[in-house]
């Protein structure tokens, strides 16, 4: 999957070989990257490997046809989430209907016009950006969310087994939000949570990430950093936002929890829980602390 929308990659469905390479051409033509496949089946083998920004499918093929593609990849729970448009000769209004109740991003019909292909590819793609925006960064302060900072992770630590690198994960929480929220009302809460974000994200680095887990909690994830290093970086932190000033000289603090890879787990999850129960330490002990967690291996 590419982030530049301008060249974008897009899986061409297509069993007309005349079809294929017209719409191929005018695609490759804006800078986008095509993958020509012959059906539906082939589709599928495809998406095993590589997930596009796009796909563009046509209905009547041998061996899988474009609505049996479609339905499969809507009960699949990541497939189902990539940007599809139907092209086809089908052009009745019953064939259009059918096609639209496939919760697809349009459905164009063949021949089609090349300007007005570009045009609704365009459509689709910006649609998809602005939906994936909201789904992945946090509304109120700008980190990325909870879903994204599950998936990113899950990636960078699937480089980390590859290449046996380290990986540092901070979990972080305001201390006691819920009386902040009571005793100064909840939109000094939303300033107390925008501030903690803005001093998280001034303290990472380019290749450090940082999410907001929900609530009051929020997690540093980083890439090539042991457990020594990130408990030093979440300590810097604690003591950037110890020293944030506020309305009537309220003292907000956070607690923290540093987890690694290997030593603590090569999967998120668990690396996110051994990081809350560090954290969960650091609460008992008093709060407005860190708390590394035990190596195993020590
Ligand atoms: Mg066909």
């Amino acid at each position: 999957m590419n982030d530049n929308l301008d060249n974008a990659e897009i899986l061409l469905v297509e069993d007309d070989k005349i079809s294929r390479k017209m719409v191929a051409y005018h695609l490759k033509k804006h800078g986008y990257t095509v993958y020509p496949v012959e059906n539906g089946q082939a589709a599928l083998d495809f998406l095993e490997e590589k997930i596009p920004n796009l796909i563009i499918c046509d209905i009547m093929m041998p061996v899988m046809d474009g609505m049996e593609l479609r339905k499969r990849l809507l009960n699949h729970p990541d497939l189902r989430l990539v940007p599809f448009i139907f092209l086809s000769a089908k052009a009745d209004l019953q064939d259009k209907v059918e096609g639209w109740m496939m919760v697809v991003g349009d459905y164009m019909t063949k021949p089609v016009e090349p300007v007005e292909l570009i045009a609704r590819v365009k459509s689709v793609l910006a649609r998809h950006s602005l939906y994936e925006e909201m789904i992945n960064y946090d509304h109120l302060t700008g980190l990325m969310s909870r879903r994204n900072m599950e998936q990113k992770m899950t990636y960078e630590l699937a480089r980390i087994k590859r290449f046996g690198r380290d990986f540092s994960v901070v979990m972080l929480d305001i201390d006691h939000f819920k009386k902040l929220n009571d005793t100064h009302g909840h939109a000094f809460g939303d300033e107390v949570l925008k501030e903690v974000a803005q001093t998280l994200k001034d303290s990472i680095r380019e290749v450090d990430f940082v999410g907001r887990m929900g609530g009051e909690e929020f997690v540093i994830a980083m890439p090539e950093t042991d457990k020594e290093t990130g408990f030093v970086i979440a300590e810097r932190v604690r003591k950037s936002v110890a020293a944030l000033e506020f309305k009537e000289n309220v003292q907000v603090t956070i607690s923290g929890g540093v987890s690694a890879a290997p030593e603590d787990g090569l999967a998120q999850a668990d690396l996110l829980k051994v990081a809350d129960d560090a954290l969960y330490e650091a609460k008992n002990n008093g709060r407005n602390q860190i708390v590394a967690a035990k190596s195993k291996t020590s």
